[in-house]
């Protein structure tokens, strides 16, 4: 049961703007004041991460947000290389491969096309909406930022698998708990995260095109081998 788990935003993805950094660009074209004010409150713990979600989606709502809305913001969702080829490589060498992030699903699976198939599961915010399209309401995932530990914990102790067989991959500060559960950490492209951290990141790439550049860290040099 080994398994990677892989952030979305700023890991997955590359050339791009972060999932909430699209959503508010086009709150303020649907004439939204948007300001970094909610994640200040959340950081500041003055609002927990389940608030911080409500309020935004009720701003989405006061401001029209519809499916078709984050039908764009997956559109503007710009994959890093490789993420078909090394899902595939991982898939083939027995790992399996699931997704921890802050994000929104639907917009992921979008976003990830065929490279889905490789995926046994995306745990994120999940939005509904209603059938002519408009916001219903969202879940807000209890899995981001501490929560992202909290989930790779539970999952390592329910399947009882060596934390050595569980790897995650991030690039963010809300990506920093995770070693706490023992499992690999790899950083790729950082944003707001030290990637020299020793503690925190077990290895890093500070700056790639490709996701298949990290396989090293993953896969021995036999599979390696048979994969290229
Ligand atoms: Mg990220």
């Amino acid at each position: 049961m080994k398994t990677v788990f892989f952030d979305f935003d700023g890991t997955l993805t590359k050339d791009c703007l972060p999932t909430w950094i699209n959503i508010n660009g086009i709150l303020r074209r649907n004439g939204a004041e948007v300001t970094g004010e909610l994640y200040q409150m959340f950081i500041n713990e003055e609002i927990d991460y389940k608030e911080w979600c409500e309020l935004t989606i009720a701003k989405l709502k006061k401001y029209n947000f519809l499916r078709s809305d984050f039908e764009e913001v997956a559109r503007n969702t710009k994959l890093i290389g490789g993420v078909y080829e090394a899902f595939e490589t991982l898939r083939a060498n027995g790992w399996r491969i699931q997704i921890v992030s802050g994000g929104i699903t639907e917009i992921i699976r979008l976003a990830l096309g065929d490279a889905l198939k490789f995926v046994e599961k995306i745990t994120a915010n999940e939005v509904f909406f209603t059938e002519d399209g408009t916001l219903d309401k969202i879940y807000a995932t209890e899995y981001d930022y501490k929560g992202k530990a909290v989930y790779i914990q539970n999952y390592i102790n329910a399947n009882k698998i060596s934390p050595k067989d569980a790897v995650f991959v991030g690039n963010g500060s809300n990506d920093e708990w995770v070693f706490t559960t023992g499992a690999k950490t790899i950083c790729v492209n950082p944003e707001d995260t030290d990637p020299n951290n020793k503690t925190i990141w077990h290895e890093a790439y500070v700056d790639i095109d490709n996701i298949k550049t990290i396989l090293p860290a993953i896969l021995d040099k036999d599979s390696l081998e048979k994969a290229n």
